[in-house]
């Protein structure tokens, strides 16, 4: 990401956060992905290069490299960075890949999975956070991205097939229009609720035309995913 913040102003301030941030960064991913299993290579430098603070709000940057979720407003959370990291490392991207994230909150994963995959498209349901992304993944230089504000429950049908698709909201059931969007060997990534208090994150692969394999990657704690494939709205 050499040059992506040349435009830029800096503070002397602002220029030691900056070096406070990229060491507490290089920590996570020595700490929380490396020590946990996270192995390829690509990823982990871009976990390195992404400044997760600024996906999340000015009064929480000081905990930006915690070992956990973070709330982003509109009652959503920016993911724990190893739940991103286990979720883009099980996507198996390649600069050549497609892939769709489905609850794009504040972008970070994007961003992540901008410096890995050929073309990123991400749709957001929250209007008010889908409306900041295009101008924060542009400050950080992000140029193949594509994003949509709505219901990305039924995946994005004009833009498939998908080389992989990743869900960052937990799901009530595998949606069958997601796997029909993938691509000849394509991954969904995607959390399935199990009953009250058991989410599961699943790795569907497409091995035919009407054959997949399914893995399941273990415990994790998401949002509800809320559309016409996903829950009903509260209230
Ligand atoms: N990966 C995100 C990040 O890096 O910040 C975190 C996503 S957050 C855990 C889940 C997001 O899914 C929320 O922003 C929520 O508004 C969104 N969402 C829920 N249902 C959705 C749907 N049907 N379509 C698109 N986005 C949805």
């Amino acid at each position: 990401m050499s040059g992506r913040f040349s435009g830029m102003k800096r503070s002397k301030a602002g220029a030691r956060s900056e070096k406070l941030f990229a060491s507490e960064r290089q920590k996570m991913v020595r700490r929380q992905l490396k020590a946990r299993g996270i192995r390829d290579k690509a990823l982990l430098r871009a976990m390195k290069a992404v400044p997760r603070e600024l996906f999340v709000p000015e009064n929480l940057r000081e905990f930006s490299y915690d070992d956990s979720p973070l709330p982003i407003g509109e009652a959503q959370t920016i993911s724990q960075p190893y739940v991103v990291a286990l979720m883009v490392e099980a996507a198996g991207l390649t600069s050549n890949s497609r892939v769709l994230e489905i609850g794009a909150g504040s972008g970070y994963c994007v961003a992540i999975m901008s410096h890995l995959a050929g073309r990123v498209y991400a749709i957001e349901r929250d209007e008010a956070l889908a409306e900041e992304l295009p101008s924060r993944l542009a400050e950080l230089g992000c140029t193949n991205i594509e994003i949509r504000a709505g219901d990305g429950s039924a995946g994005w049908v004009e833009e498939a097939p998908f080389d992989a698709i990743i869900v960052s909201a937990v799901a009530p059931h595998i949606a069958q229009p997601l796997l029909s969007q993938l691509a000849p060997d394509g991954r969904l990534i995607v959390p399935v609720a199990r009953g009250t208090d058991n989410q599961r994150l699943m790795k569907v692969t497409r091995r035919g035309e009407d054959d997949f394999s399914e893995e399941d990657l273990g415990g994790v704690h998401f949002v509800p995913l809320i559309g016409e494939e996903a829950f009903a709205p509260a209230g």
